[in-house]
């Protein structure tokens, strides 16, 4: 197969990152170590059509605070390593080209965020454009390329290609480009609370990188505001979409922003897909039981019942607890 970018050479690079692993290396490592096998990945896919992530890690303390209860085996079984690279996808030489930008990124822009007191700042501004949209246009075109769920329009994964084939440094701000920075502290352990992952959601694309958070809009008149559990302000949401910028506005969350949107994010959609599981289940039974389908006031009663007016305490309860609520649930229709 030939290479992805090029599309002369052979594919022949094994274990290419399609996310930069200089940026989501400390994300995926448990207690900061190097070995990633720690880490923890919990598929949190659900079936709205708005959105859906494709995988988002966790790990057992956070699975545990997101659930209300301890996960069950399976459920950390379920957690699993996302490695977030490919084989036989590139070539090597095109390979080398993302490192040189990548290294550039890492040496220039990186120390400027991980590195800084960003104690009261919003916003911060940088010279290095052209770098910063490389870097990013990089992250994104692999990651379309590699990421099932993660699509653009054939027409800009080929502009990208091509903008990062020729490694054009002009006339790429055209692409509306919000990049939000997550203040993490605490030291390298923190960052593996972060999210690596990205959602099917397309306007905007958004890719989550450990610390940084990516929004792509392919083209102006896509930009579209989405509150996005928190990432976005309606007060600075026009000057952090950079567009035919002059100089590069990051938008930094502070470490306690951060975490709400990490909760937020992690509850809502575990929520959502708790909550489907659930009618979908009892769907199958009452199908096995009734041969049919059952009617949507008695599947409501049945929701409300569990978890009345608040979703979010479907976490609450066990299988078995569930399993228990079901039958009897059941068994009163019978006697009705
Ligand atoms: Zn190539």
């Amino acid at each position: 197969m030939n290479c992805a970018l090029c599309q002369e050479r052979e594919a022949n690079k094994k274990n290419t990152h399609y996310l930069s692993d200089g940026v989501i290396r400390k994300c995926l490592n448990i207690g900061g170590t190097n070995e990633r096998e720690r880490g923890y990945y919990f598929d949190i896919s659900n079936g709205n059509p708005f959105i859906e992530f494709n995988f988002q890690r966790i790990d057992e303390v956070n699975l545990e605070k997101a659930l209300g209860r301890s996960p069950t085996e399976e459920e950390l079984e379920n957690a699993r390593q996302i490695p977030f690279s490919v084989d036989y996808v590139f070539c090597s030489i095109c390979e080398k080209s993302f490192t040189e930008f990548e290294s550039k990124f890492s040496n220039e822009i990186i120390p400027k965020l991980r590195n800084a007191d960003l104690t009261g700042i919003n916003h911060l501004t940088f010279e290095e454009t052209s770098l910063i949209r490389m870097f990013f246009y990089i992250q994104i075109w692999r990651n379309s390329i590699c990421e099932e769920v993660f699509k653009l329009s054939l027409e800009v994964q080929e502009e990208l290609r091509q903008i990062i084939l020729n490694g054009q440094t002009e006339s790429i701000n055209h692409f509306p480009l919000a990049i939000t920075y997550l203040e993490t502290l605490g030291g390298d352990i923190t960052y593996t609370e972060n999210y690596v992952g990205s959602t099917s959601d397309r306007n905007p694309n958004i890719i989550f990188m450990n610390d940084f958070v990516v929004q792509f809009f392919e083209a102006k008149d896509s930009v579209d505001y989405q509150e996005f559990y928190g990432l976005n302000d309606t007060a600075d949401f026009a000057k952090c979409v950079n567009l035919e910028e002059e100089t590069f506005t990051i938008k930094i969350l502070s470490n306690d922003n951060r975490k709400k949107l990490l909760n937020n994010i992690i509850t809502t959609e575990k929520v959502k897909q708790s909550l489907r599981l659930l009618k979908k289940s009892f769907d199958l039974i009452w199908q096995r039981m009734f041969y049919g389908f059952p009617p949507i006031q008695i599947k409501r009663e049945y929701i409300e019942g569990l978890v009345g007016n608040d979703g979010s305490t479907v976490l609450k309860y066990s299988r078995k607890q569930i399993a228990e609520y079901t039958e009897k649930f059941i068994r009163d229709r019978i006697r009705k």
